[in-house]
């Protein structure tokens, strides 16, 4: 009895303390940061995708789940968390559609266009540079933030301090994604030295294994494991390039697309975007105000 209640009690000390130690993390505990009730009687004429999601009856939107304060699941409670998942709510609930009729379908990196083309997700949010090369396949809405791409390695290097430091250097980053396109375009370090993968959380591990010497994509993506494990982890030198996130959807939707403009429209002048910034990415980033969108 006496031995039980002490595991007991250290158990719960131990949780009490990894709750304490992430209270400060990004992302929060996954309730959602603005309170997302549904908008009645919404139409979006001329658009399939939304006749789509009023047939079935709920909203199946592409995201990441390993990327804290953007798009994080957590394992434990399988809620999920960060800046991309809010923007996500917020248009789900713009559009009709209250949390519980929302359902996730994590997307990597090198699967956007495909899964969105085929029409697996209805729509896709998770750090997805708006570019030429992706409308050619895809649409974007937004942007509704602009990232850059940076750098990042482990506590204890004092040699890499900015992309013209990468030679001879190992370089993690993600099939598919526009920071090992311009690694390779721009000859950062020799391709035999470029590592790829389909997740950067396996970059991350790479990276604390001493496998590679820097992970490099996004620095909103940098910055939130980074301030998951602080002691080990820092990013460094200045951004490198210009990454506007859109909301990726069917390239013949220009109904939905107009609809989710104005939907991130309104959040940019009520005020709703920026509390929803503060919330997640905000609180390991640097302070941020909403981008002008891109109508096209
Ligand atoms: N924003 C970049 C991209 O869309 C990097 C982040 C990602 O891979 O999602 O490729």
């Amino acid at each position: 009895m006496k031995l039980r209640a002490l595991v007991v009690g250290l158990l719960a000390g131990s949780l009490a303390l990894t709750a304490c130690g992430q209270s400060g993390s990004p992302g929060g505990s996954g309730a959602p940061v603005v309170s997302n009730a549904p908008a009645a009687d919404v139409q979006v004429a001329g658009s399939p995708t939304f006749d789509a999601m009023k047939a079935r009856g709920a909203v199946i939107i592409g995201v990441k789940d390993d990327q804290p304060g953007l798009g994080f699941k957590d394992a434990t409670t399988g809620q999920y968390s960060g800046f991309d998942i809010e923007i996500a709510r917020l248009v789900a609930a713009q559009l009709g559609f209250a949390a519980d009729k929302i359902q996730y379908k994590t997307v990597p990196s090198a699967a956007r266009e495909d899964t969105i083309e085929r029409g697996e997700v209805d729509y896709y949010v998770g750090t997805y540079t708006i570019n030429d090369n992706r409308k050619k396949r895809v649409s974007f809405a937004g942007p509704y933030f602009v990232a850059g791409q940076g750098l990042l390695v482990k506590s204890d290097n004092t040699d890499i301090t900015g992309p013209q430091t990468l030679k001879g250097k190992k370089v993690c980053s993600v099939t598919g994604s526009t920071p090992i396109q311009r690694v390779r375009d721009q000859g950062l370090t020799e391709p035999q030295n470029i590592v790829e993968f389909q997740t950067y959380t396996q970059c991350v591990d790479q990276l604390l294994a001493g496998q590679v010497d820097a992970v490099t994509t996004d620095d909103a993506i940098l910055k939130g494991y980074a301030s998951q494990q602080p002691d080990q982890l820092k990013v460094v030198g200045e951004t490198f390039s210009t990454e506007p996130y859109g909301i990726g959807l069917k390239k013949d939707d220009a109904a939905l697309r107009g609809k989710i403009n104005d939907i991130l429209q309104a959040s940019y002048d009520d005020g709703t975007w920026q509390k929803i910034y503060d919330e997640t990415l905000g609180k390991s980033g640097s302070p941020a105000s909403p981008p002008a969108l891109q109508r096209y």
